[in-house]
């Protein structure tokens, strides 16, 4: 049995007050709150072995190259990847947005016959077509919305139920055999809605289509295997799993790794390079991580991940329903709307809600006041809130730190709003 009020205690930040009052950092899904071991493994490493990995043959270059390569085996763990050397299925990026850019670019460089042969399988021309949702975050709509624009591709969406699913059950209809990506979100940074992937997954390969996951607000909260999902390529951030800012990680199947041409050039990803021909370039996945990596922030992340895995997975998925399922009262309080899922069914600890007649940067700040942290805005999700008819909303999100006190405090907060506001 996990004892979460001791999880909590590993996180100094969150001891503190704010404005007065014990801080509640409800805030989780833009970023994640760091454990003491993730914060001291940064320090430990620049004060041991930092070096430049895969270059150089001195006793530290070794040592900080064995601490990268066994930081990204961690994460493989976590999510159910590969990493065994010259099979390893985890590219590391600087962040969920920049992994699903480098899919997206890559898919444009085969679009123009770079890669060979092998890369024609990612090639996009006028007439295909790419599908994404209206709950895509912008990191996804906006890459694969511009690869459209430069292939002459067609962008497709999946519509959302009326409580903001995305809808599955119609994967028939709007991925057809003209479909040559799929790029899906696993959970909704919004709604907090688990999307409903296996019909998604299933449809998109019966017509021969590559299907991308964004897991940014999936791999923090349950326990996740890429294999079993089917998933051909996932994109996270470390930030959200309790690791460091500024990096992140692509998850590609080996084989389409392999085809897949580059998206960025420099040192570090090429065999031999010329003046006067083309260059040839290495193996996933150093052919996919140009330049001098993160070395300090990935072995950070590895460390989150392990940490992860220890409290387990499960554990961490039990814990957040159960507040989850706290927060979503939120839907009580008069004027009050929950956006996304009222039940606490196939969905994270992620709950957005509109208070009738208050806009949300007044909510954010009347909450802030009472040392309260939720996220207000259209946290980089526009189509999700015309949806809902809104511009912006209010964002409450759990991490594994938070307990039904975090939960009961906002909802203190939010009954006096409407009163506060129309006196
Ligand atoms: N997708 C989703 C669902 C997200 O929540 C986020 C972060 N808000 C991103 C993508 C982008 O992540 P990052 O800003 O770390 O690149």
């Amino acid at each position: 049995m996990v004892d979460f009020g001791v999880v909590r205690g590993e996180f100094p930040i969150l001891d503190q007050r704010v404005h007065g009052h014990p801080l509640v950092y409800l805030d989780s899904a833009a970023t994640a709150q760091k454990p003491q071991a993730v914060i001291d493994v940064e320090s430990e490493f620049y004060r041991t072995i930092n070096a430049g990995v895969h270059r150089g043959a001195h006793e530290l270059a070794a040592l900080s190259t064995e601490a990268f390569e066994t930081a990204r085996a961690k994460v493989a763990k976590l999510v159910g990847a590969d990493s065994e050397e010259g099979h390893e299925e985890i590219v590391v990026t600087a962040g969920a947005t920049a992994g699903l850019n480098l899919l997206a670019t890559a898919f444009g460089n085969a679009s123009l016959g770079r890669g060979g042969e092998a890369a024609q399988r990612f090639a996009l021309k006028p007439g295909d077509e790419i599908v994404v949702s209206k709950a895509e975050h912008h990191s996804v709509l906006l890459p694969f919305q511009e690869l459209a624009a430069r292939t002459g591709a067609t962008l497709r969406w999946f519509d959302l139920s009326e409580d903001g699913r995305i809808r599955a059950d119609t994967a028939n209809e709007v991925i057809t055999p003209r479909t040559k990506v799929v790029a899906i979100t696993h959970v909704s940074n919004v709604t907090g809605a688990v999307t409903e992937l296996a019909p998604i997954v299933a449809r998109a390969h019966e017509v021969g289509a590559v299907f991308v996951l964004d897991a940014c607000q999936s791999v923090p909260h349950m326990p996740i295997d890429f294999h079993a999902l089917d998933v051909d390529f996932a994109a996270w951030s470390a930030h959200k799993m309790y690791g460091p800012t500024g990096v992140g990680f692509l998850y590609g199947r080996r084989e389409l790794l392999e085809a897949l041409p580059p998206a960025s050039f420099g040192g570090s990803m090429v065999e031999l390079a010329w003046m006067d021909q083309p260059a040839q370039y290495m193996e996933p996945p150093a052919r996919f991580e140009a330049g001098t990596q993160p070395v300090a922030q990935v072995v950070a992340a590895g460390v989150a991940a392990d940490w992860m895995r220890e409290i387990g997975m499960e554990n961490i998925a039990a814990h957040e329903h159960a507040i989850a399922g706290e927060l979503l009262h939120l839907g009580d309080i008069e004027g009050v709307r929950i956006l996304g899922p009222a039940d606490d069914h196939d969905r994270i600890g992620t709950v957005a809600f509109d208070v009738s007649g208050v806009h949300p940067h007044d909510v954010g700040q009347f909450i802030d006041a009472q040392g309260i942290a939720i996220r207000v805005g259209h946290h980089c999700a526009q189509p999700v809130h015309r949806h809902f008819g809104l511009y912006a909303s209010n964002r409450a999100s759990t991490g594994v730190y938070t307990s039904i006190e975090d939960a009961q405090a906002l909802l203190e907060a939010v009954k006096h709003v409407r009163e506060f506001f129309e006196r």
